[in-house]
């Protein structure tokens, strides 16, 4: 079986106490029924406060009560969760002991990722020289999987590896290479339409498409409406988007441009980070296709995420013509909180997406 995780995977150690967030706030942290069952063993020092923090969901799932600013009952002053404290890691909840980490498994292929909304992760994440995968097989026989047609993951398996070999292509712009993994992805879309997965393992020449010609930043004033228009974790999060098309809708055409250039000007690093920010979305959510065969949408979301990360960079370091990794960090952590960790966000903006076509993606000008 081979086994993949990006190559700062084996790097994450959590912050613990001296995290500038933590998991510990806004998630309903369903409680699976093992460790129900190790909770009535828990020793008599914790054992009162465990039942004062448990409470009862909407689908009548027992999960972590969480006090009005959003903290779990269990989070103590220190910000260490008192379970692991005083008891031990071996006693967290299946949700709480694998947080950041996640493992995707496609029969044969399992792969372990870092969610991006833990501040440390995304410091990887940002930080990486380049995003690399590590591969590894174990010698031990495939698992079946029955449900996927295996030229369909063959041919994911394949172009996500292009479109990350493209992404790292670093003569081009950013932008540039993001629209040639969307017209990709577009191209792919119409033959997995057709359902001749096998067609998906031939050579195949992609041309690079037309940019558009829109306005890129009345697009992105468009992405902030959408993006605001989910269903928020924090209130924050929507505060910043609206802020951010706000600033956009005030800048004139000319503004805009001088506004780009100085940015990049100054954060001569942006490029890197939302190239390694890309890669690691292209990385998580291009196999997904396997569910529902539809790769393209998820293209288009994955671009106009760097679209909208790039412009939240853009008008944080526009307020004091400063942008720090805490600022990055911060603005990555949020948006995989509230999009990608929010199932139904992320289908809305999936679905919204598709119908972008890849030549209607304005980007900004090299
Ligand atoms: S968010 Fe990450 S670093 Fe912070 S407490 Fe959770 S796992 Fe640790």
């Amino acid at each position: 079986m081979i086994h993949r995780q990006p190559s700062y995977y084996s790097n994450f150690r959590c912050l613990g106490g001296a995290c500038p967030d933590t998991c510990c706030r806004d998630w309903d942290i369903v409680l699976d029924q093992k460790t129900l069952a190790d909770y009535q063993t828990a020793p008599a020092s914790l054992a009162q406060q465990l039942q004062a923090s448990l409470t009862t969901d909407e689908d009548g799932d027992t999960c972590f009560r969480l006090d009005d600013r959003g903290f779990c009952a269990m989070l103590t002053e220190d910000g260490l969760c008192a379970i692991q404290k005083e008891w031990g890691e071996s006693h967290l909840c299946e949700h709480c002991g694998a947080y950041p980490r996640f493992v995707e498994e496609y029969g044969s292929l399992t792969e372990a990722s870092l969610a991006l909304s833990c501040p440390e992760v995304a410091r990887l994440v940002l930080n990486a020289p380049s995003f690399q995968v590590i591969q590894e097989d174990d010698d031990q026989p495939d698992l079946p999987f029955p449900d996927i047609p295996p030229q369909l993951l063959e041919g994911l398996d394949i172009h996500r590896q292009k479109a990350l070999t493209r992404m790292e292509q670093e003569q081009c712009s950013i932008w540039e290479r993001i629209q040639d993994v969307l017209s990709m992805a577009h191209a792919l879309q119409s033959i997995i339409d057709t359902l001749e997965y096998s067609l998906l393992t031939e050579p195949m020449v992609i041309t690079s498409l037309q940019q558009s010609s829109a306005s890129c930043r009345t697009f992105v004033q468009s992405l902030c409406r959408l993006f605001a228009s989910l269903e928020p974790l924090r209130a924050s999060w929507p505060q910043r988007l609206e802020q951010c098309r706000q600033r956009l809708e005030q800048l004139t055409e000319e503004e805009y441009q001088s506004l780009c250039r100085a940015f990049e000007a100054q954060v001569p690093k942006w490029q890197r980070h939302l190239t390694n920010v890309t890669e690691y979305l292209i990385f998580r959510h291009w196999h997904k296709t396997v569910n529902d065969d539809q790769l393209y949408p998820r293209a288009a979301f994955i671009a106009s995420s760097g679209l909208l990360l790039y412009h939240l960079f853009l008008v944080q370091w526009d307020q004091s013509r400063n942008l720090t990794l805490d600022d990055e960090i911060t603005i990555c952590c949020a948006f995989s909180r509230e999009v990608e960790h929010m199932e139904e966000n992320l289908e809305t903006v999936i679905d919204a997406c598709s119908t972008l076509s890849p030549t209607s993606i304005p980007f900004p000008n090299p």
